[in-house]
Formats: C-alpha cells, structure tokens, sequence
C-alpha cells in the first residue's frame, strides 16, 4: 500500500516556502511552480495543499471542494500560460511503478512545442 504522508518530502517544503520555488499560481486549493528540470519548454507542476501521497490517495479522501479547485487549477495554469490553443499534455506518477520521485500528489503540465507520442 501507500506510505504515511511525509511532511518532510520536497513539496511539503516548497508550500511552506523553506525551499524556492518559481511559482506560477496560488490559490486556495493549489500550488503551481516550474519544474527544476524541465523535460520541456513550459514544464510546470500544480500540486494540491492538502497532505496527499498520490493520486489515489488524492481522489479518495480529499474533498470535493478540494478536488474540483485542484483541477480547475490545473486548467486555469494551461490557460494563463497560453497552452490551450496549440495543445498541451498532464500527466501524473504514482507509485513505485510509475516512477513517482516525490511522494505528494502532483501533476505535470508539459508543452511549449509539439510533444512526442507518449511513450511507456
Ligand atoms: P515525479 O517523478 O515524482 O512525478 O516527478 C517529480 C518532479 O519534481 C521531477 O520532474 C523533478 O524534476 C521535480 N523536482 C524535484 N525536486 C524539485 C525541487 O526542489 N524543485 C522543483 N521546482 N522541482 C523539483
């Protein structure tokens, strides 16, 4: 299963500003801030503010409230930084097999430039 939350995990520490980040959007619900290494032109992050492992973790015990901010974040980011005309892709690790680093929900936001077909 899932490990216990840890509150000294990189992003824990990015939204309590002991880390700098290059931020993108706050709100309520949600926190988006530049990739440190960018697989892509833009290659931002949007991570809730609740304590939550993973996706799954996320779906199951965040609110609704919560839920929909996050997500209406996520497609508020893609806007303002003008990815929705030309495209962009969102993606989200979880877990040991899918290669998920840092163990609080996130969702990556890729584009820029025309992407790949994604591959597995
Ligand atoms: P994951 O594999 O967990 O989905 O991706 C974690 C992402 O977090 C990676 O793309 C990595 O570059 C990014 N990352 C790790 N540490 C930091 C950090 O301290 N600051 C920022 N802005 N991004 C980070």
């Amino acid at each position: 299963g899932l490990p216990p939350y840890d509150t000294q995990n990189v992003f824990a520490r990015i939204l309590r500003g002991e880390i700098p980040s290059k931020r993108v959007h706050e709100d309520e619900f949600a926190f988006a801030f530049h990739d440190i290494n960018p697989l892509t032109p833009v290659h931002v992050l949007v991570i809730p503010k609740g304590e939550y492992v993973s996706a799954a973790d996320f779906h199951a015990t965040a609110s609704d409230a919560e839920i929909a901010g996050f997500w209406r974040a996520v497609a508020k980011v893609a806007k303002d930084l003008g990815l929705d005309a030309t495209g962009h892709r969102l993606l989200s690790n979880m877990g040991v097999d899918g290669g998920q680093e840092v163990p609080h929900f996130h969702v990556h936001l890729f584009g820029g430039r025309r992407l790949g077909r994604m591959v597995a």
